[in-house]
């Protein structure tokens, strides 16, 4: 049985199907769905290995939420962490964003990624890094919109060294619908590994897409295509970005070559910042097998105890992306 390979969409935990209404979800960790009972049933000999830590985890939170109780928590929303008694919480919300964000499934990435936001909120001084988890999260779900505008919030209002992680009345992570084509002269955040992987992949998705499309253009003139043929082409070419949702125009064959050009620019630069950056990371995302449930250590920039890291927050959104690993695998060889 092909089990998901992805989270882009709801799909059945088992056999992948995706076109069977009213799924019904696990009740133990509700963060994975089935098409049948049977199915259910056939997947549970994989699915306890996750499931049953994750129980623990939730009840885990759900004991410390009930400890600060919902007031509580609605009262002191931005000041989590300042307050000792919010410690316990936050860590115990973290580990069940941290195990969710490991289930190749979509209930399980959107919620991940909902814990993450939300503890974001909660602490916008992010004692824990749940903004490293955010861009892999979001490129696995298709919102690559969401992450660019994510990094870059945090590459331009959260590196001014004036801001104040404190004051609840100014703008956090506000800005939507940025544009992506743009020259990233903006990103300054160099030790921000995580956004500088996220980056990369955000923009080689959108280089592998456009060169998709423009091999089959050289294959024949699809402009002599019917529109609604040209449509249903590029969605199936361009399937890597969820940036075309909105930015439709960036697919039409006026200007296609620039774009690559820009891209592959941009994409090669940010390869070779991500290489200086950490130098063991592309090495680790290749193993990823060793290091993806390996134990987290104290890591200084640059180390291979920071590559562990980066592959546990990253290598999904690569190995769930068409084509990335492969692509990273000749970069290598190339270097
Ligand atoms: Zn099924
Ligand atoms: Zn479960």
């Amino acid at each position: 049985m092909p089990r998901p390979t992805n989270v882009r969409y709801p799909q059945c935990q088992f056999c992948a199907s995706s076109t069977t209404p009213n799924m019904s979800r696990c009740s133990g960790c509700k963060a994975v769905q089935y098409c049948s009972k049977e199915h259910q049933t056939s997947d549970w000999y994989y699915h306890k290995q996750q499931c049953k830590p994750l129980q623990l985890a939730l009840r885990k939170y759900q004991r410390e939420a009930d400890n600060l109780g919902a007031e509580f928590i609605a009262e002191n929303e931005g000041y989590f962490w300042g307050l000792l008694e919010t410690r316990e919480y936050m860590r115990a919300r973290f580990d069940v964003g941290y195990q969710l964000q490991h289930i190749v499934s979509n209930v399980a990435a959107k919620q991940s990624l909902g814990h993450f936001r939300d503890m974001l909120k909660l602490c916008r001084g992010d004692n824990l890094g749940v903004r490293d988890l955010v861009p892999g999260l979001c490129l696995r779900l298709g919102r690559d919109q969401e992450c660019y505008d994510f990094i870059k919030w945090y590459g331009t209002e959260g590196e001014r060294g004036d801001y104040d992680w404190g004051d609840r009345s100014l703008p956090f992570l506000n800005l939507r619908g940025e544009d992506v084509m743009e020259d990233l002269a903006w990103f300054k955040n160099k030790y921000a590994m995580a956004h500088n992987v996220g980056m990369l992949l955000l923009k080689l998705r959108m280089l592998l897409d456009l060169q998709d499309l423009k091999a089959s253009q050289e294959l024949g003139n699809i402009q002599a295509l019917h529109a609604d043929a040209i449509l249903s082409i590029q969605d199936q070419l361009a399937h890597r970005s969820g940036i075309w949702k909105e930015r439709r125009e960036f697919l039409k064959p006026e200007g296609l070559d620039e774009r690559i050009a820009f891209l592959k620019k941009q994409v090669d630069t940010w390869f070779d910042k991500v290489n200086k950056g950490n130098k063991y990371f592309f090495k680790g995302l290749m193993d990823h097998d060793k290091y993806l449930y390996a134990t987290q250590e104290p890591y200084s920039m640059g180390s291979p105890e920071e590559m562990i890291l980066l592959v546990q927050y990253c290598a999904r959104s690569w190995m769930e992306t068409d084509g990335a690993m492969e692509w990273a695998r000749k970069k290598m060889q190339a270097a």
